[in-house]
């Protein structure tokens, strides 16, 4: 756990120097989504730091960026900026372009070879949110016989504590830091301190009649806004939405500043990527929320980069989620 959360923190550091520059590129991926700097040196960071550690160095790792696109020729001012970044967080002078993309191909693991205990990582989680200047996380996990053991979730424009109630949350400057170990409990980090402290952070008891604060992706393309709102219809309570890109909302479920987190599926065939979920959910779990898809079952992280065996996320209190299940079923 110390070197994750060594790792995490320096990868805030890599990223929030991405994003202090006045203008930053950009590239997308095959798959059309974007990919910034920011995403690739976080990646790199988070490798190179547990590179160093004893435990960590032989534990395979599933991160979800490629070194590929940053090797073209055609990426060469991208390439710099990802060593600046590098260097800037790991406090060195200088880093080469072949370490840094080094770093990253380890730290994207072929499925194949990833056995049965691995790290997960999304260096960015929420790129379009990083890109709008909104939320995003870095999210780092232990994924053991199919169940996250280990977790860290910074979210480096996430404010310590909600400061007012409403459907937009501020962009702090310092960001908070979360992390969970299995049957350990949640914590979350006092980043403003300069030895940071850490608390222990509860889900919320949610009681029937209660408002619910909900928390949703900002992107319609990623949850369907509309499915979400004919379910908690018929609960018949007033509906807060929080909307907020990444596992962010993972983390507002886990301190108490919201009672559930849905994600209703908006394309049939769509499966959950691990490294969107492992994180979040070991920590919001950990802090006494339930986790389970739309179908009732655990997530199940033992089936590769996907979570196959799964459609859709909830995660609340639960006499919350049980009453969703019951909606659902009818
Ligand atoms: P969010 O911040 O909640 O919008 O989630 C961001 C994540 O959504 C990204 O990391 C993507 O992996 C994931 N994503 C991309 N396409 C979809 C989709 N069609 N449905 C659900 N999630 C998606
Ligand atoms: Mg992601």
């Amino acid at each position: 756990m110390p070197a994750m959360l060594l790792a995490s923190q320096r990868a805030m550091r890599a990223t929030r120097f991405i994003s202090g520059q006045p203008k930053f590129a950009s590239i997308a991926k095959d798959d059309k989504s974007p990919v910034t700097a920011a995403d690739f040196a976080s990646q790199a960071v988070i490798a190179m730091t547990l590179q160093d550690d004893d435990a960590a160095r032989s534990v395979a790792m599933l991160g979800e960026e490629d070194a590929r696109a940053l090797a073209e020729p055609a990426n060469h001012a991208l390439r710099e900026s990802v060593c600046a970044a590098v260097g800037f967080a790991l406090d060195r002078a200088s880093v080469s372009a072949n370490e840094v993309m080094d770093a990253i191909a380890s730290a994207h693991c072929n499925e194949s070879a990833l056995g049965t205990r691995f790290f997960t990582l999304d260096p960015v989680d929420g790129t379009k949110g990083f890109l709008r200047g909104g939320q995003y996380a870095i999210a780092l996990a232990l994924i053991e016989d199919g169940t996250p053991t280990l977790a860290t979730l910074a979210c480096p424009h996430l404010p310590p504590t909600r400061l007012a109630s409403g459907d937009s949350i501020a962009v702090d400057a310092v960001g908070t830091l979360q992390y969970a170990e299995r049957a350990n409990g949640a914590f979350e980090l006092n980043l403003r301190e300069a030895r940071a402290d850490a608390v222990e952070i509860r889900a919320a008891l949610w009681k029937s009649g209660a408002p619910i604060r909900l928390a949703e992706s900002v992107e319609a393309a990623h949850s369907a806004h509309d499915e979400s709102a004919r379910i908690l219809a018929e609960l018949g309570s007033e509906v807060r939405g929080i909307r907020l890109d990444s596992q962010s909302k993972y983390a507002l479920v886990a301190r108490g500043d919201a009672d559930l987190y849905m994600r209703m599926p908006t394309r049939a065939g769509y499966t959950e990527c691990i490294w969107d979920h492992a994180a979040g959910a070991l920590i919001a779990q950990e802090a006494g929320a339930r986790i389970c898809d739309l179908n009732q079952n655990a997530l199940d992280f033992s089936t590769g980069a996907r979570l196959t065996n799964n459609l859709g996320v909830l995660c609340g209190d639960e006499l919350l989620i049980t009453r969703i299940l019951e909606v659902l079923r009818r």
